[in-house]
């Protein structure tokens, strides 16, 4: 069955299949502004891209091809190492990396290729000046140039803004565009190329219009042309990104290379905490680090933010974390208990309903409605592809890493000094104390471990 999917282009459900005679099926995502860590929102999107990365790779093996790019030039990375007085590339190294490890808790597949803007510089402004001389692009007095919106009939076609309201394009974006808001022709109209301005400081490079930096939109137009083609297959990202940011790569590809840029596009919804938007001064804006503080574990962050379907606003709530705990461990025991031999395969409805848009709800209903069938002539093959497909690791038992309270600590101390002194009694009243803070100590050869006990 092939995978469907609901295009935010035509409006439709439309089946996933690679356009090129080679095979290859080209997918395109959006990737992370390195500048701080990741927070919980943007790691729905990309869990949401991870399934979606591994049913392509299911259904079409060895030939998917998936770029996602990470932005390390714009406003915020630059104000980030202003305010930190560090180089923009010590800082944007320090956030990638962290990306990357959170990736990698959430059981993540790494994209194919993970090109970066400012290692594609050239390529920018190859396409920058290609659309200069087909006139959809023009210079301003301050060295930058701006995409003329105007020169392309099909803007809005994704977003379906109206003329009238492109009008005040800045507007619609939601965030005001200080930077290119007084030079350019029309309020809709972006900036391809930005005039090297003070608060830049020493991030700038020469090009045909003078020093400056790229615009935000053209290194995904530039990225995905040089590692994918003129035209992918699949360009996905958060609803966020929708518009002006998708809206524009359309526009700035098409117009550039005279050919469809993606021939489908999807979008994860939202995610909600505790039914608000997050917020920084809502204090709801949770990152992977806080919750490990917490004792919750990066599997069930990602159970969780699979429960809800993606095209749907998901209400996170801290209390989806244990419940998350807990369905993990029902499915690692229903792995334990699968025998080689069994030939029944009741996950494939499962899986059918991840490849009919992403129906994650209902493919967890089923699972565990199997799971309660019992593991009886299960295949062990059919349980591992969904759980694949998923991105549910359960090799190692998902442990909470919950810091140890200093008054366990303490405790743990003055019993292994009891214990040095052969105080045999002090150190079993010791060990009950711990116990009852919830804790166990266990003793080695030379030294201890704490661990939350086990309930
Ligand atoms: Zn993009």
């Amino acid at each position: 069955m092939p995978i469907r999917l609901f295009d935010s282009l035509s409006r439709d459900y439309r089946e996933l299949h690679p356009a090129q005679p080679d095979g290859v099926f080209r997918f395109y995502n959006c990737g992370p502004t390195v500048y701080a860590p990741a927070h919980i929102g943007n790691f729905r999107t990309f869990v949401v891209n991870d399934l979606l990365r591994r049913l392509l790779e299911l259904e079409f093996p060895d030939k998917v091809k998936h770029v996602r790019n990470l932005t390390d030039v714009d406003d915020k990375t630059i104000r980030r190492a202003r305010e930190e007085s560090r180089p923009l590339a010590e800082v944007t190294k320090q956030w990638t990396d962290k990306f990357h490890a959170d990736c990698a808790a959430l059981n993540c597949l790494s994209p194919h290729v993970e090109p970066t803007a400012t290692g594609h510089i050239p390529e920018q402004i190859d396409m920058i000046a290609a659309l200069e001389r087909r006139g959809h692009a023009y210079r301003t007095d301050d060295g930058s140039v701006y995409f003329k919106v105007s020169s392309f009939d099909g803007y809005g076609a994704l977003s379906r803004v109206k003329e009238r309201e492109l009008r005040v394009g800045s507007a619609l974006a939601g965030k005001p565009q200080t930077h290119d808001a007084d030079e350019k022709e029309d309020g809709s109209d972006f900036a391809l190329w930005k005039g090297h301005k003070p608060d830049d400081g020493d991030t700038f490079w020469p090009s045909p219009w003078g020093q400056g930096r790229p615009g935000w939109h053209i290194e995904c137009s530039a990225m995905s042309k040089k590692h994918l083609g003129d035209t992918i297959d699949l360009h996905t990202g958060g609803v966020d990104l929708l518009f002006p940011h998708h809206e524009n790569e359309i526009a700035q590809s098409q117009c550039c290379n005279g050919t469809l840029f993606a021939h489908h596009w999807y979008h994860s919804e939202h995610l909600l905490v505790d039914g608000k938007k997050m917020s920084k001064s809502l204090g709801n804006l949770y990152t992977l680090d806080q919750l490990k503080e917490m004792g919750h574990s990066p599997a069930a962050l990602r159970y969780a933010l699979l429960a809800g379907h993606p095209r749907k606003q998901l209400n996170f709530t801290l209390e989806a974390l244990p419940a998350a705990e807990k369905a993990l461990a029902q499915l690692r025991a229903f792995r334990a208990a699968l025998t080689p031999g069994g030939n029944s395969d009741p996950f494939a409805p499962a899986l059918a309903a991840l490849q009919d848009d992403l129906n994650t709800p209902h493919a967890l209903g089923i699972v565990f409605t199997a799971l309660h069938a019992g593991p009886t002539g299960v295949a062990p093959a059919a349980f591992d592809r969904v759980l694949f497909a998923l991105g549910l690791d359960l090799t190692e038992p998902a442990k909470p890493a919950t810091a140890t309270p200093p008054e366990v600590t303490d405790l743990a101390e003055q019993r292994w000094a009891a214990k040095a002194a052969k105080n045999w009694a002090e150190a079993d009243r010791l060990r009950g104390a711990i116990a009852a803070l919830g804790w166990s100590m266990l003793d080695r050869k030379d030294g201890y471990a704490l661990e939350p006990a086990k309930k």
